[in-house]
């Protein structure tokens, strides 16, 4: 595995692999790697000749009341995992690289951007998608991949990669879970044990409301109270946004059909948590 820190250079690794007809799969990360994040890596593999995995802490994309700084990094782990995993190339830029002094563009995906996280998070997707852009440029993959898990950012990506006429195609893989249900996520590395498992309140919403759709219950009103109803009952939990939107728009339905997102943005202690589901009715 080549690990690349310099943009230059990324790009004439890209230059060659092109010139001699290989395509080029991207995983763009923030490190701290997961199942979920090696899920997306190994659905990469299975439709390219090269895959290039990114690490990079975007600060752009945290507020200033944030955990940028607190977010957990290990650089040797991360790339003693990817090798494994047989990468071709390990993205790793600092920030200076990507934001040198004087640094100006920024890409804004309107109104997409404000609703579900973007509320809590203003600025967020703007940073995620501004990183995004630039690393797409940089590696110019064919195929790209983002996790389910952060299915607001995915619906950005692609609505970005349609608007700017990109060429890449986007991929979204499932999300990747603990035994007991809790989305894989960098962050779950800050719960103590307690919140942990009050951490399993998102879960049991999620749960929640897929059996209640599967009794038949279709009113979104009726499924997102039984939902909050289930997280307010966790002393250590407190709701963000609970939300049944159309996943075109992120407007909130009044009600649940095949392929509308119940996504759900919840504090455990000091840590906020998201994960959503993908409504399918049974037949
Ligand atoms: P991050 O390092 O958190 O920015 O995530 C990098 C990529 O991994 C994003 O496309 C995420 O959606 C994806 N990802 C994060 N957690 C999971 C998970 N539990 N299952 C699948 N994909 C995930």
């Amino acid at each position: 595995m080549k690990v690349i820190s310099k943009i230059q250079e990324m790009k004439q690794a890209v230059r060659e692999l092109k010139s001699k007809g290989k395509t080029i799969g991207f995983v763009p990360t923030m490190g701290f790697l997961h199942e979920g994040h090696l899920s997306l890596v190994r659905e990469c593999q299975k439709r390219v000749d090269t895959t290039v995995v990114s690490i990079f802490v975007n600060p752009t994309q945290f507020g200033p009341k944030e955990d940028f700084e607190a977010y957990p990094r290990d650089f040797e782990r991360d790339a003693a995992l990817l090798k494994k995993e047989n990468v071709d190339i390990l993205f790793y830029p600092s920030a200076e690289e990507m934001y040198p002094a004087g640094y100006k563009t920024y890409v804004e995906v309107h109104d997409l951007q404000d609703k579900l996280c973007g509320r809590s998070r203003p600025g967020h997707f703007r940073g995620v998608c501004t990183v995004v852009l630039k690393l797409f440029e940089i590696v110019s993959p064919d195929i790209s991949f983002f996790g389910q898990k952060d299915a607001q950012q995915a619906r950005l990506i692609q609505k970005m990669v349609e608007d700017i006429n990109g060429h890449v195609k986007i991929e979204v893989s499932p999300t990747i879970r603990e035994a007991d249900g809790l989305a894989l996520s960098s962050r779950n590395s800050y719960l103590n044990p307690k919140e942990r498992e009050a951490a399993l309140v998102l879960t049991k919403s999620l749960k929640e409301a897929k059996i209640l759709i599967d009794q038949g219950v279709r009113k979104s009103d009726f499924i997102l109270k039984r939902m909050k109803e289930i997280i307010e009952q966790e002393p250590l939990a407190k709701i963000d946004y609970v939300e049944i939107v159309e996943l075109e728009e992120l407007n909130p339905v009044e009600e649940v059909k095949e392929g509308t997102l119940i996504a759900l943005a919840v504090f455990i202690g000091r840590t906020r948590l998201i994960d959503n589901m993908i409504v399918h009715l049974q037949s």
